[in-house]
């Protein structure tokens, strides 16, 4: 049974739509009004995020951007800095996609050094963390996201802390040839999460870090992970790129939610 926590539910557009397809699909979500305690927000490409940003600023669901370098500016052709991504009008900003580590070199250290950036430029930062096949085979699952995570939170403060997102993603979740995880898997994991946090920050500031699931979220599974007492919602690929189902995924989650 869900329980009234906040609830995080965001998706992620990754290289598609330009800026026409997204102008219509920002337009498509400006009057959504959400649940009372969810959040929902969309990742959307650099091209259109100008665009979907000032459709959506006086609407309910926050923007984010999919990627930035952790300098202000300089020679570093092809890279959007934190300014920039802030200038848009973006609010969240994702750090550390595993498609970004696995294709383009993103490395731990380039993640925390983001991550500091990020809020420096009063930017929320979405970290995705997530284990490889290799790694979860080997059970090497709670070193691999705990070192992630540490590295990542290394340079942020702490009272920045509940100002950043955590968004576990199992590797071998992710995409279409992926499996999504099974909620006990997940409530497990997402309790090693609370611990890690709460060792940096102490209880009372660890507790209020959002720790969403990613990897395979649907319609039929997603309530599943949120009625976890450490997922604080999910973060969705293909299940929400369309904007019917992306709405229709949010109140599947809330439809049973328990009364306050
Ligand atoms: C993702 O890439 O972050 C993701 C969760 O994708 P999907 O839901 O499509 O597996």
């Amino acid at each position: 049974m869900v329980t009234r926590k906040t609830v995080w539910i965001g998706t992620n557009w990754k290289m598609n739509k330009g800026p026409a397809e997204a102008l219509a699909a920002a337009e498509a979500l400006k009057g959504y009004q959400p649940p009372e305690g969810v959040k929902p927000f969309i990742i959307v490409p650099f091209t259109s995020l100008q665009a979907v940003a000032d459709v959506l600023k006086v609407s309910d669901v926050r923007v984010g951007a999919q990627n930035m370098h952790w300098e202000g500016s300089g020679s570093w052709t092809g890279e959007i800095s934190p300014a920039m991504v802030k200038e848009c009008g973006a609010d969240i900003v994702l750090i550390g996609h595993s498609e970004r580590r696995q294709h383009f070199a993103e490395t731990d250290w380039t993640v925390s050094r983001k991550m500091a950036a990020a809020l420096r430029h009063g930017l929320r930062p979405l970290l995705c963390i997530g284990e490889s096949l290799d790694e979860y085979d080997y059970g090497v699952t709670a070193e691999t996201l705990a070192r992630q995570l540490k590295i990542a939170l290394h340079d942020v403060a702490v009272k920045d802390l509940p100002n950043i997102l955590v968004a576990y993603e199992p590797v071998w979740a992710i995409g279409a040839g992926g499996r999504a995880a099974d909620t006990d898997c997940v409530a497990r994991v997402h309790i090693g999460l609370r611990q890690v946090l709460n060792e940096i920050a102490g209880p009372e500031i660890g507790a209020r870090v959002p720790l969403l699931y990613g990897g395979s979220v649907s319609q039929d599974n997603a309530r599943g992970y949120v009625e976890q007492p450490n997922v604080d919602g999910v973060f969705v690929g293909r299940a929400g790129w369309n904007v019917p189902d992306f709405e229709k995924l949010i109140d599947r989650v809330i439809e049973e939610r328990a009364p306050a």
